[in-house]
C-alpha cells in the first residue's frame, strides 16, 4: 500500500526525455503519464491527445485564466503546461504520475507538490547533446540553437533535483530510473499504514 506521488523527468532538448519515458511506460505499465498542452506545432508522427494536447494561443489564455494548470511556462519559443485535474485525480487514486517538463515547471511542482520527486537527466557530453539533437531532425536551424543555448542554462539547476541521472546507455538510465522508483514507493512516509494489511497482527 503505498500513497501516489507525481514524478518529475526534465532535462535539456535532445536528452532522451521522450525515448526514456516511452520505454518507461512499455516496461511498467502501471505509470501514469501526464499530456501536456502546447501552442507548438506537432512534429510528424505526433498525436493528438496523445503526445500533448496541441492547442492555439487562445485556448492556452483561456486555461490559465480558468486556473487549469498546475504548472505553465514558456519554453524555447512556445508555451506549455500540466492540465492539473487529471494529475491531482490520478495521485489521488494512489498512482505515480510522470510529468515530462522543463526546468521552470519542474521548479514550480516542487513548491507546489513537496511530496513530488524530481530527476534531472544530464548528457554525456555537450557534443553527444549536439549529435542527438541533429540526429533526431525535427528543428530548424535556428530553433536547435535556442535549445542548445537553452541547455546550457538549464544544466545550472540541477542541483535543485533530487537525483541526477546520466543518459548515456540508453538501457543503463532507465534501470536508474526504476531503481528511483521502486526506493521512492518504499519511502515510509508513502507507506498507508493499516494494521489489517500486516499478517499476524
Ligand atoms: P528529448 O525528448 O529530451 O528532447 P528525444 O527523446 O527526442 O529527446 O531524443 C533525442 C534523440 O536522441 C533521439 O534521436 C533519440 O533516439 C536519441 N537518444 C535518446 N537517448 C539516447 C541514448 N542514451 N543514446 C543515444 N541516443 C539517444
Ligand atoms: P518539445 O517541444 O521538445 O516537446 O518540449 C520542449 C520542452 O518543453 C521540453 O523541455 C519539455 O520537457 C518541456 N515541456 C513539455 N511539456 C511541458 C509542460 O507541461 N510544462 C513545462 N513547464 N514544460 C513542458
Amino acid at each position: 500500500m503505498s500513497k501516489g506521488f507525481l514524478l518529475v523527468i526534465s532535462g535539456p532538448s535532445g536528452i532522451g526525455k521522450g525515448t526514456i519515458c516511452k520505454r518507461l511506460f512499455e516496461r511498467n505499465k502501471d505509470l501514469v503519464f501526464s499530456i501536456s498542452a502546447t501552442t507548438r506545432e506537432p512534429r510528424r508522427g505526433e498525436i493528438d491527445g496523445v503526445n500533448y494536447f496541441f492547442i492555439d494561443e487562445e485556448k492556452f489564455s483561456e486555461m490559465i485564466k480558468n486556473n487549469e494548470f498546475l504548472e505553465y511556462a514558456h519554453v524555447h519559443s512556445n508555451r506549455y503546461g500540466t492540465p492539473k485535474r487529471f494529475v491531482d485525480e490520478q495521485v489521488e487514486r494512489g498512482e505515480i504520475v510522470i510529468l515530462e517538463i522543463d526546468v521552470q515547471g519542474a521548479l514550480q511542482v516542487r513548491d507546489l507538490y513537496p511530496e513530488a520527486v524530481l530527476i534531472f537527466l544530464i548528457p554525456p557530453s555537450l557534443d553527444e547533446l549536439k549529435r542527438r539533437i541533429i540526429k533526431r531532425g525535427t528543428e530548424t536551424e535556428d530553433d536547435m540553437k535556442i535549445r542548445l543555448n537553452n541547455a546550457l542554462k538549464e544544466l545550472k539547476y540541477v542541483n535543485k533535483y533530487d537525483y541526477a541521472i546520466i543518459n548515456d546507455e540508453l538501457d543503463d538510465a532507465i534501470k536508474r530510473i526504476e531503481t528511483v522508483i521502486e526506493a521512492e514507493k518504499l519511502k515510509s512516509k508513502r507507506f498507508e499504514y493499516n494494521l489489517d494489511n500486516i499478517k499476524g497482527l
